[in-house]
């Protein structure tokens, strides 16, 4: 029997707020344990919850950026469970007329083919806090509570079950994970747990269109980390439902230090929320003109800018993902684009010097010194053929960080690119004369000396040479020699 896999995701996206879900106390991660608390979010008896206008402009924003429906009014309801790091002993969530519903994400499969994910709901529900154990300062056989991350604004994005392999659950979380930081919403750290994700999978006959049953899978804290749980999975369940044996509902706990996923205890997974709508919290109403306002502002899309790069300035699919990646990078590219004219140009200068500048100095593009008028400059000088690619490179170097003019930099470092026949001519017998051995292996027939040559003559003129004009006089040369 031939298996196929059925995966949803929910998906828990931090919101960039200032402020928690339902009172004013600061969300900052790694503050001193307990010091972003008040009476709201430890639930003490008296005091009332207030919905977070930001939170809620933030979920509608991704909302809309999925085609979802927002609801004008929608509920907040109370989700029951007791654990030590949840004081008032419910969450507030919505449960029944959540704030969205029928989006859809498409993603590349993996074929290459666009895939629409249908998003279930998005809803607002708020954290609990986090106990803590790893930490020096607590006991062997202790657990401490630290209740900063209690009532932090939270998204939960559910998809259906639209998912068939672990590559594509991984897929779509990197395309949700770009979104989420593109708008704003979130942003997308799933190692400090701003971005989370319980995969829910189940196993039925390949080609049928029935439902198998599921196990949902959490703890993971990457998106490889879903991806080799799910695939560690979809294993165990292949191998029970082909030795004849059934699958159980339950809830499994990835570790990603075994690569292994297994069974939480029953008693932590016997779950009855009693769910009842908050009598603390009024319906909450957006109007239809606030969400109208929410969709104008909301930026043009990564997978629309992509498209567009790849068909009117022809950049390949590779390129275009890079660059959308962040809608930084994306306005720094698009810019210099419309600077220089030259956008396959302007394109490599970004996914290589400047994206790699970003990584080695661990900066935002914003953070970079070199803003796009001075990278289109120094693009023009290459363009004219006043400064070699490799003498570019260097300029650029300097002025990533400093925000010197390039042309500056030109003049200060004697970097200008040498076109005077003359030296290079000079600079061309050099090479040649110093080197006999391997003039001798030229003339033999080894045609790759002539690269051997070249090297030789950027070294003498400190990378300068136009490499156009002096790999014609190096010919010219070598040939003049071999007619001897
Ligand atoms: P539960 O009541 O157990 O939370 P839901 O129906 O709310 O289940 O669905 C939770 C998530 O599990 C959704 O993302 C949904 O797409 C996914 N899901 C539901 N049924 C299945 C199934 N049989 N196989 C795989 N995923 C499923
Ligand atoms: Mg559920
Ligand atoms: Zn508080």
């Amino acid at each position: 029997m031939n298996w196929e896999a059925v995966i949803g995701l929910e998906v828990h996206a931090q919101l960039l707020t200032e402020t928690k879900m339902f009172c004013g106390c600061g969300v900052r991660f790694g503050a001193e344990p307990n010091t972003q608390t008040c009476p709201v979010c430890l639930g003490l008896p008296g005091s009332l919850p207030v919905a977070n206008r930001k939170a809620v402009e933030l979920g509608v924003r991704l909302a809309l950026a999925v085609n979802a429906e927002v609801r004008e009014t929608s509920l907040f309801a109370r989700k029951h469970y007791f654990y030590p790091d949840l004081p008032k002993g419910y969450q507030i969530s919505q449960y029944e007329e959540p704030l969205c519903e029928h989006g859809i994400l498409s993603i590349s499969a993996e074929d290459g083919s666009r895939r629409d994910v249908r998003i279930r709901r998005i809803h607002l529900e708020e954290d609990a806090g986090k106990l803590v154990h790893d930490e020096s300062y607590v006991g062997e056989n202790d657990s401490l509570v630290d209740l900063n991350r209690c009532g932090t604004p939270l998204a939960e994005i559910v998809t259906e079950p639209d998912l068939r392999s672990p590559r594509e659950a991984a897929l779509f979380l990197t395309a949700l994970r770009r979104l989420v930081r593109w708008l704003g919403v979130c942003d997308g750290n799933m190692e400090e747990g701003s971005l989370r994700c319980d995969a829910n999978v189940s196993l039925r006959p390949a080609g049928s269109d029935g439902l198998g049953v599921k196990t949902e899978i959490k703890n993971m804290n990457s998106i490889r980390g879903v991806e080799r749980a799910l695939a560690f999975e979809i294993a165990r369940q292949t191998r029970t439902l082909t030795a004849g044996g059934r699958i159980r509902q339950e809830t499994l706990l990835w570790d990603e230090a075994r690569g292994e996923a297994s069974a939480m205890r029953g008693k932590e997974e016997a779950h009855d929320y009693r769910y009842f709508p908050d009598p603390d919290l009024p319906p909450l109403i957006i109007g239809r003109d606030r969400i109208e306002a929410i969709r104008s502002g909301l930026p043009e899309l990564p997978e629309n800018r992509k498209s567009a790069w790849m068909s009117e300035y022809g950049l390949s699919e590779y390129d275009a993902s890079l660059l959308s990646e962040e809608r930084l990078v994306a306005d720094y590219f698009e810019e210099l684009a419309r600077l220089t004219g030259e956008p396959k140009a302007s394109a490599n200068w970004v996914t290589g010097d400047v994206l790699r500048v970003l990584n080695e100095k661990r900066i935002s593009v914003d953070g970079l010194k070199i803003r796009p008028a001075g990278l289109a400059k120094l693009q023009s000088l290459v363009a004219g053929g006043k400064v070699s690619r490799s003498a570019a490179k260097k300029i650029f170097e300097e002025t990533a960080m400093s925000g010197e003019d390039p042309e500056s930099v030109l003049e200060r470092t004697g970097l200008a690119q040498v076109s005077d026949e003359q030296a290079l001519a000079s600079a061309v017998r050099e090479a040649v004369e110093s080197h006999p051995e391997q003039l001798k292996r030229y003339l033999a027939g080894n045609a790759k000396m002539a690269g051997f040559f070249m090297g030789e003559i950027m070294k003498i003129t400190r990378g300068r040479a136009n490499p156009q004009m002096a790999g014609e006089l190096l010919n010219r040369h070598l040939e003049g020699l071999r007619g001897k």
